[in-house]
This record gives structure tokens, sequence and C-alpha cells, in this order.
């Protein structure tokens, strides 16, 4: 049976561990948070009480950390010094470009295997096993890769070499936050000038304004699919997530000198978003603020 250790049991990691288990894999688990553990432990998994623990005898271990320094941080300190050489070492979390970088460097030079692949999908998608996996590995590896991913996994596609995996997430995401603004500031044109969402929403959804965050992920409550507008903005993917993302994405194109305007400028909508309060909120609330409703969100 294959052994997973898994490290960061929180909204994602835990759901995750809980499809290896379904998968019928052994799943080792430690988080620092013990309700965490609890929860993962009731849906099958061990608990081993520390990283080294976890590591100790894992085919594959996965991390699904908040950012860089703590992967870099438990990496370093734990998982390279305890698991075996054998070990096939994914790390999930969306972290900084150079951080998986630097990880997948030093993992390299200690015998390791090792693979970046954060994740597209909430929550929901974690604990149906239909995340979609953007990886960054060496070629030879990605087969053994795909494979350990699976129980979790709706697609696994290789984006490039390490780092590839993190630098599609940031590209992808940087892209949704302003399409997602775009989409909002259309809406609220839109009723200003008497139009009904309804009737936008079917026009723009079969014209060339068509995009995922209007048609799959429609920022107003009733039109389209459910969403997490229609549940006052709650559940879905959080504002300050989105804003972590595209603070990662001006990082990096600081660093690479790419110009990236209106991803500066997503960036600052969402950081006054999350500054008001309505972090918590899904990243479609942004609509609310647009239109000068906020007063319709409960922060
Ligand atoms: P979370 O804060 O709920 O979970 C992180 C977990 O890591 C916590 O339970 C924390 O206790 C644990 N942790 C921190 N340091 C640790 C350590 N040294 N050892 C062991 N455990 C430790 O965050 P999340 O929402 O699960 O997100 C995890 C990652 O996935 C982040 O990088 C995030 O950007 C990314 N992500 C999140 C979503 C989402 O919708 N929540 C979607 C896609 C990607």
């Amino acid at each position: 049976m294959t052994r997973i250790a898994f490290i960061g049991l929180g909204n994602m990691g835990g759901g995750m561990a809980a499809r290896h288990v379904a998968g019928g894999r052994e799943v080792n688990a430690f988080d620092l948070s013990e309700a965490a553990v609890k929860k993962v432990v009731a849906a099958g998994a061990f608990e081993a009480g520390s990283v080294a623990n976890a590591v100790e005898k894992a085919d594959v271990v996965i991390t699904m950390l908040p950012a860089g320094p703590h992967v870099r941080k438990v990496y370093d300190e734990q998982i390279l010094p305890n698991a075996p050489k054998t070990a096939l070492l994914i790390d999930c979390s969306t972290i900084d470009v150079d951080s998986a970088r630097a990880v997948a460097s030093q993992a390299r030079a200690a015998g390791f295997r090792f693979a970046d692949a954060p994740v597209s999908g909430g929550t929901a998608a974690a604990e149906a096993g239909t995340l979609a996996f953007m990886v960054g590995c060496d070629e030879v590896d990605f087969a053994d890769v795909e494979e350990a991913l699976k129980p979790m996994a709706r697609v696994v596609i290789r984006a490039g070499d390490h780092g590839a995996g993190q630098a599609a997430k940031i590209c992808n995401n940087m892209l949704l936050g302003i399409s997602m603004i775009g989409t909002c500031e259309a809406f609220a044109l839109a009723e200003r000038l008497g139009l009904a969402a309804d009737r936008f929403f079917e026009i723009a959804s079969k014209s060339s304004g068509q995009c995922w965050s209007l048609t799959t992920y429609a920022p107003w409550p009733g039109v389209g699919p459910q969403t997490a507008s229609d549940r006052n903005y709650e559940g879905g993917f959080a504002a300050n997530m989105m804003l972590k993302d595209l603070k990662l994405a001006q990082e990096a194109a600081a660093r690479a000198g790419a110009t990236t305007p209106l991803g500066a400028q997503s960036e600052a909508i969402y950081q006054l978003f999350d500054r008001l309060g309505y972090g918590g909120k899904d990243f479609s609330g942004i609509l609310q603020m647009l239109r000068g409703e906020l007063s319709k969100l409960k922060a």
C-alpha cells in the first residue's frame, strides 16, 4: 500500500488528505493544529505527531502549507533530514517561484525527486478530489507525480521544470482576478444603463465578452449557475486568497521585469476590499463594492 505523508491539513489539505484515504492509501498526517489533525484522523488517517514521524517511511510526501517561508522551513528542518531518499516530494502549496526553485534545488542536492504542484479549485474541489494540478518537475518524474496526485485530481498538467507549476498558477490567478473585476464592472455599468442583469448575462455569455468569471462564476446573484454570489458571497474563493496570489504575481513581475499594469490595479482593488473588512468574502463580492452597495455584504 502506498504510504503518504501529508503535512498541512487546513481548509485545503484536510480534504486532500482524506481523498488519499478514500483511494486506499495509508496516510500519516501532521499539522500544527490539533483540530485539523483530528478531522483527518476521523476520516481514516494516522496521527503522526510530528513531520519527522510522518515522513519517516513515506513513499510520497505532500505539503499543503500557507506560504513560501513555511515550505522552506519545513523542508529544510524536517522533511529533507528525515524522509527516505526514495520518497517523491510534492509541494502543493501556492508559493513564490523563487521559493519553489530554492526548495527544488535543495531537495535535488540531497538526492530527492521534487515537484511543485499548486492547485486550481477551492475547498469543494479538494473534498471531491477534482482539483487541477499544475506541475513543475523533471520530465522523467512526471508519470510518478501524476500517479501520486491521482486521488485528488480532475486533471494533472506538467507546466515545465521546477517552478513552472507556481508560475502557471500565479499567471492563471492574475488573469482570473483581472477578468473577475472586469466582469463586475460590466454588470455595474449595465445596471446604471438600465440593462437587466439576466439580459446582459445571456447576451455577453454568447458574445465576445464571454469568460469563465461571467459564464461559470457570475458575480451577480440569481444569474447563471449557482455560485458564491447566491450565498451572499460566502464560501468559494476568499478575496484575501486572491489578494495573496495577486501579490505573488506582482512580486514575480517586478523581479522578471514583466509589464502587468492590470495585475497591479487588480491587486490594489483587492487590497482595498480586504482593508474594508471583506477579505473573507468570496472574490466575486467586489461587485458590491463597485456598485456602491457594500452594506449588502456583512463583514
Ligand atoms: P490553511 O491556512 O487553512 O491551512 C494551512 C495549514 O498549514 C494550517 O492548518 C496550519 O496549521 C498548517 N501549518 C502551518 N505551518 C505548519 C507547519 N510548520 N507544520 C505543519 N502544519 C503547518 O490554508 P489553505 O486554505 O488550506 O491553503 C493552503 C495552501 O493552498 C495555500 O498556499 C493556499 O494559497 C493554497 N490554495 C488555497 C485555496 C483555497 O481555496 N483555500 C485554493 C487553492 C490554493
